[in-house]
Protein backbone atom coordinates (compact mmCIF):
# COMPACT_ATOMS: atom_id res chain seq x y z
CA UNK A 1 0.00 0.00 0.00
CA UNK A 2 1.68 3.07 -1.24
CA UNK A 3 -1.39 5.58 -0.15
CA UNK A 4 0.38 8.78 1.02
CA UNK A 5 -0.88 11.24 3.68
CA UNK A 6 -0.81 14.82 2.92
CA UNK A 7 -2.27 17.88 4.72
CA UNK A 8 -5.99 18.65 4.02
CA UNK A 9 -6.67 14.38 4.10
CA UNK A 10 -9.75 13.77 5.92
CA UNK A 11 -9.58 10.58 7.99
CA UNK A 12 -13.49 10.14 9.49
CA UNK A 13 -13.48 13.34 11.65
CA UNK A 14 -9.96 13.94 11.47
CA UNK A 15 -8.46 16.29 9.10
CA UNK A 16 -4.14 15.82 8.90
CA UNK A 17 -2.67 19.80 9.83
CA UNK A 18 0.85 18.42 8.99
CA UNK A 19 3.54 15.76 9.91
CA UNK A 20 5.00 16.12 13.65
CA UNK A 21 8.14 14.84 14.49
CA UNK A 22 8.61 11.30 14.02
CA UNK A 23 9.06 8.92 17.50
CA UNK A 24 11.17 6.10 18.35
CA UNK A 25 9.45 3.09 19.30
CA UNK A 26 10.67 0.09 21.45
CA UNK A 27 11.35 -1.76 18.76
CA UNK A 28 13.77 1.23 17.55
CA UNK A 29 12.17 1.75 14.56
CA UNK A 30 10.60 5.61 14.24
CA UNK A 31 7.05 5.92 13.57
CA UNK A 32 5.66 8.66 11.45
CA UNK A 33 2.79 10.81 13.52
CA UNK A 34 0.73 13.10 11.97
CA UNK A 35 -0.94 16.36 13.77
CA UNK A 36 -4.90 16.24 12.47
CA UNK A 37 -8.26 18.29 13.87
CA UNK A 38 -10.72 17.20 14.79
CA UNK A 39 -14.19 18.25 13.55
CA UNK A 40 -14.74 18.77 17.42
CA UNK A 41 -12.14 21.18 17.39
CA UNK A 42 -8.86 19.25 19.25
CA UNK A 43 -5.71 19.17 18.04
CA UNK A 44 -4.24 15.43 17.88
CA UNK A 45 -1.37 13.43 17.22
CA UNK A 46 -1.93 9.87 15.55
CA UNK A 47 0.11 7.31 13.93
CA UNK A 48 0.55 7.21 10.52
CA UNK A 49 -0.41 3.67 10.32
CA UNK A 50 -3.59 4.25 12.49
CA UNK A 51 -5.15 6.31 10.12
CA UNK A 52 -3.83 4.38 7.08
CA UNK A 53 -6.10 1.46 8.55
CA UNK A 54 -8.88 3.82 9.99
CA UNK A 55 -7.84 2.39 13.74
CA UNK A 56 -8.10 6.38 14.52
CA UNK A 57 -11.32 8.65 12.96
CA UNK A 58 -11.84 11.20 15.75
CA UNK A 59 -9.95 12.43 18.79
CA UNK A 60 -11.74 10.32 20.78
CA UNK A 61 -15.23 12.27 20.78
CA UNK A 62 -16.87 9.70 18.41
CA UNK A 63 -16.40 7.02 21.08
CA UNK A 64 -17.66 9.50 23.66
CA UNK A 65 -20.79 10.32 21.88
CA UNK A 66 -21.35 6.16 20.94
CA UNK A 67 -21.32 5.72 24.81
CA UNK A 68 -23.64 8.86 25.72
CA UNK A 69 -25.83 6.87 22.93
CA UNK A 70 -25.21 3.58 24.13
CA UNK A 71 -26.12 4.61 27.41
CA UNK A 72 -29.53 6.43 26.11
CA UNK A 73 -30.77 3.22 24.72
CA UNK A 74 -30.46 1.43 28.18
CA UNK A 75 -31.97 3.76 30.17
CA UNK A 76 -34.96 3.93 27.41
CA UNK A 77 -34.93 -0.06 27.39
CA UNK A 78 -35.22 -0.52 30.89
CA UNK A 79 -37.84 1.70 31.21
CA UNK A 80 -39.86 -0.13 28.46
CA UNK A 81 -39.31 -3.08 30.35
CA UNK A 82 -40.87 -1.75 33.77
CA UNK A 83 -43.72 -0.45 31.79
ZN1 LIG B 1 -13.18 15.31 18.42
Amino acid sequence: MSLSIKPGDRYGRLVVVMECAPRKTLSRRFVRYFSCRCDCGKIVNVRLESLRNSDTKSCGCLKKQMNKKMKLFWTQYRKEKQQ
